[in-house]
């Protein structure tokens, strides 16, 4: 007997390689697209800024404007999205919910709740995997009922598992058979897709990213043209301050699922089998995506993983806590033009380069400041249009050496960092204005500038623009300090993300710090600072332990 189906769509937001979607169709004789949008629901879980907001609601829009085309519609029910579902199951009989399964606590608590609802009202619960590559639970089953804590062992788990499974066939017309969705004027104006204004968020001034499936669709297809520069692509090498993105941008439409990560695994393996030589994990295209399917395996069997404690494999340090400095980064105010602009780009625009993201929360957490990574995840979870409860923490736990990442006496320098691939500052020029007119020589440190320059340039250093915030040297040699005698006595901890022989999740940085070996042109400056890029442990070595604070 036929389903009448409520498919609700969480992420996976797209019709293109949609498991769940087509399941629903192919057991249905009548089916309602849903988007539940619970800003209770939402807001309670996760922290999101008005441009994802925005991102989202075109997702949703465009994801409208596809059922359309194919007779049919999304309708957008708004509202505790207990009380609305069980009301729809009533009111349309429901027999079947179907929903992709996500890894993140509060869906698998939203799941538990389904399928309760389910066994009261009397419809089944269909729930596939869409959003990953693999479904993580055979990776863990794989290990012995455990996650791989590094990337090693993960890519040793995948070339047992095999390829991920092909994509499903696209969803068309054929599939929606004419009234299969029962919608009139009515009921399409009830639940259309929301302005941001419904919602009293301000419309985002940014279009550089738009969301929805159709527009990651042609930046999807955009870089697969590019066939040299697929196989070439190693992301060390990729420019954190290019003006455009240098990597492909797609993160933000990996994240909602209005690209399928399998489709884009696929077509890579097309490109690298016809290419004479290609590059590998971990720092090809692949690579990247097998990143983010380690950091959702972890995640989905680690307990809080979003936080320090109760977190078992992240070492407990006591971070400081200085409202007025974090604030100081969250706004861009920190005197490190550097860092500065970083911070303006994923505010007005929502996405940096990873090796941008790797500066600031380098220098947030161990690098600068000494503050708790948890706040600067916080922080890119609400301005972030790709912020997801995996990744986002994994990379700050990475970053800021809590776990994954190791070679902790390697600290960017926020200075140099950014120099070596814009040496002329046009990066700081364009998201820092009031910068622009600085020299080619003081743009990365203007509090170096003399007076006459400063007036000139009409910035004056203290008034216009802070001084730093910190001495990098100084407090950089400190926090490497701190962190040795945490790694030393939480030393199981530090190592159940570590792999005995060398890990090559840890090339990634030293790819890109080997590239960062310059001349220390600020060895020449007024205030003779020297900058950091790779403090070593005889450094260390030689600071007093016992003067120091940790955990
Ligand atoms: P590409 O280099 O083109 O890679 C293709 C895809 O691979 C990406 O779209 C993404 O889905 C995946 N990927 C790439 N790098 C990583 C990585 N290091 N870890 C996991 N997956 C990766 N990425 C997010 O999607 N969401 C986040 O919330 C997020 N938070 C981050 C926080 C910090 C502190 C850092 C250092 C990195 C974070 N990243 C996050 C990872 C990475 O920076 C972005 O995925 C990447 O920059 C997105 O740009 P892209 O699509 O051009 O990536």
């Amino acid at each position: 007997m036929p389903h009448r189906t409520i498919h609700i769509f969480r992420k996976g937001l797209r019709l293109h390689d949609n498991p769940t979607l087509l399941a629903a169709l192919e057991s249905s004789d009548v089916i309602f697209p849903v988007y539940l949008l619970d800003k209770n629901f939402v807001s309670s879980n996760t922290n999101i800024g008005s441009n994802r907001w925005n991102f989202l609601l075109q997702s949703i829009e465009d994801l409208h404007c596809n059922l359309q085309k194919l007779n049919s519609c999304l309708f957008v029910i708004r509202g505790d999205y207990k009380k609305v579902l069980r009301d729809y199951v009533q009111k349309w009989n429901i027999t079947q919910v179907t929903i992709d399964l996500e890894i993140e606590p509060y869906y698998r608590e939203m799941d538990d709740t389904l399928k309760a609802m389910g066994h009261e009202l009397g419809f089944q619960l269909l729930s596939l995997v869409s959003h990953t590559l693999y479904d993580v639970r055979r990776i863990i089953d794989m290990n012995c009922g455990q996650a791989p804590l590094t990337y090693k062992k993960f890519l040793h788990i995948l070339s047992i598992a095999g390829d991920p499974e092909l994509p499903v066939q696209q969803i068309t017309e054929e599939h929606f058979k004419k009234y299969m969705t029962p919608a009139n004027t009515y009921l399409i104006e009830e639940h259309r897709v929301p302005l941001p204004e419904d919602l009293a968020i301000p419309r985002s001034k940014s279009s550089n990213w738009i969301g929805g499936e159709s527009h990651g669709l042609r930046r999807l297809e955009h870089h697969l043209e590019k066939q040299g520069w697929i196989s070439e692509f190693k992301k060390p090498q990729t420019v954190p301050n290019s003006l455009l993105p240098s990597t492909t941008g797609l993160s933000p439409y990996f994240n909602l699922g209005c690209l399928s990560v399998r489709v884009f695994f696929h077509r890579l393996s097309k490109i690298y089998a016809q290419a004479k030589n290609h590059s590998l994990p971990p720092v090809s295209l692949q690579g990247q995506l097998l990143w983010r399917e380690f950091f959702y395996t972890v995640a989905s069997s680690t307990p809080n993983f979003t936080k320090m404690v109760g977190n078992p494999i992240c070492l407990q340090i006591d971070w400081y806590k200085d409202d007025e400095k974090l604030n100081r980064w969250r706004m861009a105010q920190t005197g490190f033009p550097w860092i500065d602009a970083i911070m303006t780009q994923l505010r007005e625009e929502g996405w940096i380069h990873h090796l941008a993201r790797h500066a600031v929360a380098c220098f947030l957490t161990r690098g600068d400041l000494w503050i708790s990574w948890e706040e600067g995840m916080k922080v890119f979870e609400e301005l972030l249009l790709d912020a997801d409860y995996s990744i986002n923490a994994g990379n700050w736990m990475w970053l800021s050496a809590s776990a994954f990442f190791h070679h902790y006496t390697r600290i960017l320098c926020p200075v140099r960092f950014g120099k070596r691939t814009d040496p002329d500052g046009n990066y700081i020029r364009k998201y820092l204005p009031l910068l622009k007119d600085l020299p080619v020589k003081y743009i990365y440190e203007p509090w170096t500038a003399p007076e006459e320059i400063q007036k000139q340039a009409k910035c004056i250093i203290g008034q216009d623009y802070p001084f730093p915030m910190v001495d990098h040297k100084v407090v950089s040699e400190h926090n490497l300090q701190l962190m040795r005698l945490v790694r030393e006595q939480q030393h199981n901890t530090a190592q159940l993300t570590q792999d005995a022989a060398h890990d090559p999740m840890e090339l990634d940085i030293k790819d890109c710090l080997r590239q960062n070996k310059e001349p220390d042109v600020s060895e020449n400056s007024n205030t003779k600072r020297r900058c950091l890029e790779d403090t070593s442990v005889e450094t260390v070595k030689s600071l007093d332990p016992c003067k120091l604070k940790v955990c």
